[in-house]
């Protein structure tokens, strides 16, 4: 029997209008600073954006944020605080705060059920702070949120563009749209990354350097907002807000 969530899902999120789904091959190229200070930037330039972490093994963007002084509130679903002007939402706030052992049919539960249950509203930018690679979350993703477009991030290296081949080989497959690929902690000149993007037929969206302050900016957004990652993070928002509202 099909699964009565799944309208209700559909109409939590009418009023949103996009879905960017921030992913990548492997963990720990960047997603939740990259999903946390795109949100910021993105809200900067006077969008109504979402922020909702749904890496259910590592959450982190709440860290980012210092988000743990907030909750939700419960009326008609579960309206998501506001965090630095953003309607921020992360499993922490069911989970204690505790890393959440969910597994297989457990994550795709706890996803549905708060797809389910939150009240996003009127949303310019849904931001979607991904797990890695090509797991549950991605493939419920894909089968219960048809606005989502995808965002990859990788680092410079042979070993993560691998993974990001897979990834971007299945969305492609799918037809699922992907914005394009950044590619973040640039270390040296190197055009690798370009183009194997480009050759996969996808678009390369820019490049992030490595950024030695960015460490002690997490949980300070002021700080954080201040670095030349930040900065870098800001004119790829321009970019993505152009490229996905003109689609
Ligand atoms: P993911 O969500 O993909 O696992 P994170 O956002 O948690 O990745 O980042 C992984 C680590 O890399 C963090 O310690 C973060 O501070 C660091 N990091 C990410 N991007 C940069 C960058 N451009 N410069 C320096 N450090 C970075
Ligand atoms: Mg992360």
């Amino acid at each position: 029997m099909a699964d009565p969530r799944v309208s209700v899902i559909e109409d939590r999120l009418k009023k949103v209008n996009r879905v960017l789904a921030v992913s990548s091959g492997k963990g720990g190229v960047g997603k939740s600073l990259i999903a946390s200070t795109l949100s910021l930037a993105l809200a900067d330039k006077g969008y109504e954006v979402g922020l909702f972490d749904i890496d259910f093994t590592n959450p982190s963007t709440h860290i980012i944020l210092n988000a743990e002084s907030v909750s939700p509130t419960e009326e008609n679903g579960i309206i998501p605080p506001r965090v630095h002007g953003l309607k921020y939402m992360s499993i922490i706030y069911y989970s204690s705060g505790r890393v959440s052992p969910l597994r297989g049919v457990d994550v795709s539960n706890a996803l549905i059920e708060l797809l389910a249950i939150t009240r996003w509203g009127e949303t310019d930018f849904l931001v979607i702070d991904m797990p890695p690679g090509i797991g549950d979350a991605v493939l419920d993703m894909i089968r219960l949120v048809k606005k989502a477009s995808f965002l990859i991030v990788t680092t410079s290296s042979k070993l993560a563009f691998e993974t990001v081949r897979k990834l971007a080989g299945l969305l492609l497959e799918m037809r699922i749209p992907v914005i394009g690929v950044i590619e973040n902690m640039k270390m040296r000149e190197s055009s690798f990354i370009r183009e194997q993007v480009e050759k996969m037929g996808l678009r390369f969206l820019g490049e992030i350097p490595f950024d030695y302050s960015l460490e002690e900016a997490i949980g300070d957004v002021n700080k954080l907002l201040k670095t030349m990652f930040a900065r870098k993070v800001k004119e790829l928002a321009e970019k993505i807000a152009l490229q996905t509202l003109g689609d």
